[in-house]
């Protein structure tokens, strides 16, 4: 196994991290080629993507390093304009690997299909209709994606709902549960429930509307964990057990106050996005699921627990609706994408699910750590000064050395980058 322990790559220039990662065997010459080029999705692919396609719009490429999930390391790629993210989660998961790894499971790849059904004349003979002919609509739904089930997916349950409106009419929603395999599956899950509305229709006597995948996917979690001693977790002068306690303090209130969870929550999504974006998924639909998971109590909560069990130690717990995708939509047409599925070497999608969600836990501890001890602004104004600096038109052989007379003034603005950049008056 290729560790992903490796000291002081943030303190190499690009070329001799991308040289670096070579020699380690994490990139191939292709891969170090594209990247050291920046060869990104180029327009003429681009104009083929979306409408109206101007152009292509470029963002930062790096890797969390120390990562480390049920026993094997991973390099992570991320996609991110947040200077703090990277280094972070690399931060966390070198405590964490120290503490013997993060432990990743999932709960299977079920998708949600739904057929809304209006005007239902009787909602309960329509309701055991439908269930009396459930292997007749798989049947159906599969017909209309032979691909999927020749790949060992398809159509596995019909499930009926009945769902108020707000208005007090009744409807019934037919769910279509189907495993997507490899693919977030969202094409082929609303061809299957186009494909079974016009017998939904007959068998409830109603009229099919709505005919699309939810993306509540709730059938599809992800879930990591971590037990961390106390120890790992001293920061300057901060003892770990104090760490700890100020971990389960700020858990408890991201769990009991919104102002509190929604931060907390985004802090988590920094890295959970960066990794889906990178590996070519659907972010904003595993955003949407995410949120409404942390509010399936009744309650916006936080994503996230923290606790301290017996022995002292920190555990924390992250579960979350994952759909990510190896294959399917737009992940094949980007060469970015393509080494970002290089580095983590996956072959099945629930693996990625199981990264996503032990880095989104990483994340978090990072913030949290940093935020019970001196503060979120130390580490982060730090490497938020070199964007300062190019925001001030430093050249790119100047930012370094502008970044760091910035921190040392502790003024980190883009007028003080200005004044430096003009030198003595
Ligand atoms: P897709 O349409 O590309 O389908 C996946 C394809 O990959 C299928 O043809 C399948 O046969 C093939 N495949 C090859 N190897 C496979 C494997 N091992 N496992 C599974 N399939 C395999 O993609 P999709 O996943 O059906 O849809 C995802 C796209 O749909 C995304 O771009 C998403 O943004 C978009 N979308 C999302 C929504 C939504 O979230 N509400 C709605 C519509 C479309």
């Amino acid at each position: 196994m290729v560790s992903s322990r490796i000291p002081g790559l943030h303190q190499l220039d690009r070329m001799g991290r991308l040289q670096r990662l070579h020699d380690a065997g994490w990139l191939s010459d292709a891969d170090v080629e594209s990247l050291a080029d920046g060869r990104a999705l180029d327009s003429t692919r681009a104009d083929k993507i979306i409408e109206n396609a101007l152009g292509v719009y470029a963002l930062p490429f790096g890797v969390a390093t120390n990562f480390r999930i049920n026993a094997r390391d991973y390099l992570i790629p991320m996609v991110i304009e947040e200077p703090s993210v990277v280094a972070s989660a690399s931060h966390a998961a070198r405590i964490v690997r120290a503490a013997g790894g993060f432990a990743a499971s999932s709960t299977g790849r079920l998708m949600v299909g739904q057929v809304q059904l209006l005007e239902v004349p009787d909602l309960e003979a329509a309701e055991r209709e439908i269930r009396l002919h459930g292997d007749a609509l798989i049947g159906l739904a599969n017909d209309a994606h032979p691909a999927m089930v020749r790949r060992g997916g398809g159509a596995r349950g019909v499930e009926v709902h009945h769902v108020l409106a707000d208005d007090g009419e009744e409807m019934l929603v037919l769910h279509l549960l189907v495993d997507t395999r490899d693919a977030m599956g969202a094409n082929t899950i609303n061809t299957m429930v186009e494909a079974v509305a016009p017998a939904a229709e007959i068998l409830s006597g109603g009229r099919a509307c709505l005919r699309i995948l939810s993306n509540y996917t709730d059938h599809c979690l992800a879930g990591a964990s971590c037990t961390i001693a106390a120890d790992l977790l001293t920061s300057g002068d901060y003892d770990g057990r104090q760490v700890v306690d100020g971990i389960v303090a700020a858990g408890r209130l991201a769990e009991a106050d919104l102002h509190r969870a929604v931060t907390h929550n985004k802090g988590v999504m920094n890295g959970v996005d960066a990794v889906l974006i990178a590996t070519g998924n659907d972010w904003r639909a595993i955003e949407a699921a995410a949120h409404a998971y942390a509010s399936r109590s009744g309650r916006y909560r936080s994503m996230t627990a923290w606790r301290k069990d017996e022995a002292g130690n920190l555990v924390g717990n992250l579960e979350l609706p994952m759909p990510v995708g190896l294959v399917g939509g737009s992940i094949g047409l980007n060469p970015g994408t393509r080494v970002a599925h290089a580095l983590l070497g996956l072959s099945r999608a629930e693996e990625l699910a199981q990264v996503v969600v032990a880095v989104g836990l990483a994340q978090n501890l990072g913030a949290l750590k940093a935020l019970v001890t001196h503060g979120i602004q130390r580490g982060h104004m730090a490497l938020q000064a070199r964007s300062v600096a190019l925001l001030a038109g430093a050249p790119s052989a100047e930012v370094d050395r502008v970044a760091k007379e910035l921190v040392k003034r502790g003024d980190i603005t883009v007028a003080g980058a200005r004044e430096l950049l003009a030198g003595p008056a």
